[in-house]
């Protein structure tokens, strides 16, 4: 299956010139890796997820991986200030669109109902749906019951036939952004326990299928740590996207190079 990494620059950076710059510099790490024609770099799909003002700009400069959004609405249009719909976004070139981010979830108040009207909306306009999922606290709660029903919530009712365009990133609230990572076998058991969720909501193949993602704190030196992981398809990165530097050395390790 390929990879996928995922950057997400959430509210940065502050300026337009700043994000046309930053996504040139990525173009350039990635074509750096691509002239090099090693390892399985053809395999991995990178996406880039600048804050809605920047979409159009930064994506006229991507050649190499494809535009993100970082939200989405669930109406097309309406009395609704300062949402932004999916087919607004698609006119912009976006492919794939964020969903139930765990910020989100926390300052923007975002219930699960929200969410699931999110994802009907957006896999019905043809774009990949990457939902994040992940408990808040290891200790305090049970994590598993948590990010099941999270799942199960979100999901309820997206018919069968959308598995193809939908993609999962397990994200520990508590390792988002913090420097602490989650073990690789602690890793391992919750992406079996998402597949094992994901074939009662929709069936075998798409439990085996529906790629899993790991965030929370990756970054240039760690990458390869969850990329080994059995079951892990890819990287949702924050932070350290915003670095060229960091970002080239996850691509490395994503690419095999
Ligand atoms: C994220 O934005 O989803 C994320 C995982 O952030 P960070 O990589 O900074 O922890």
């Amino acid at each position: 299956m390929r990879k996928i990494i995922i950057a997400n620059w959430k509210l940065n950076p502050a300026t337009l010139a700043a994000a046309q710059l930053l996504a040139r510099r990525i173009e350039k790490v990635l074509a750096l890796i691509s002239s090099k024609r090693l390892g399985r770099s053809k395999k991995a799909e990178m996406v880039i997820a600048p804050p809605f003002p920047f979409l159009l700009e930064v994506g006229r400069i991507l050649r190499r991986s494809s535009l993100g959004a970082q939200d989405v609405f669930w109406e097309e249009k309406g009395a609704y200030t300062g949402a932004v719909s999916p087919l607004m976004l698609r006119s912009l070139g976006v492919r794939y669109v964020i969903v139930g981010h765990s910020e989100r979830r926390d300052f923007a108040h975002e219930t699960d109902a929200e969410i699931n009207g999110k994802i009907r909306s957006a896999l019905a306009k043809g774009f990949f749906v990457v939902l994040c999922v992940g408990e808040k606290d290891r200790k305090k709660e049970n994590f598993e019951r948590f990010v099941k029903q999270e799942l199960l919530l979100d999901f309820q009712g997206i018919p069968k036939k959308y598995s193809k365009k939908i993609i999962i990133a397990y994200e520990p609230i508590w390792a988002i952004g913090t420097g602490k990572t989650v073990r690789s076998s602690d890793l391992y058991e919750m992406v079996m326990y998402i597949r094992r969720v994901l074939f009662d909501i929709f069936g075998k193949k798409a439990a085996h299928s529906i790629p899993v993602l790991y965030g929370g704190s990756v970054n240039a030196k760690n990458a390869n740590i969850f990329l080994e992981v059995d079951g892990v398809n890819g990287l949702l990165v924050g932070g350290a996207s915003l670095d060229p530097e960091e970002f080239l050395g996850i691509v490395k390790s994503v690419s095999g190079v």
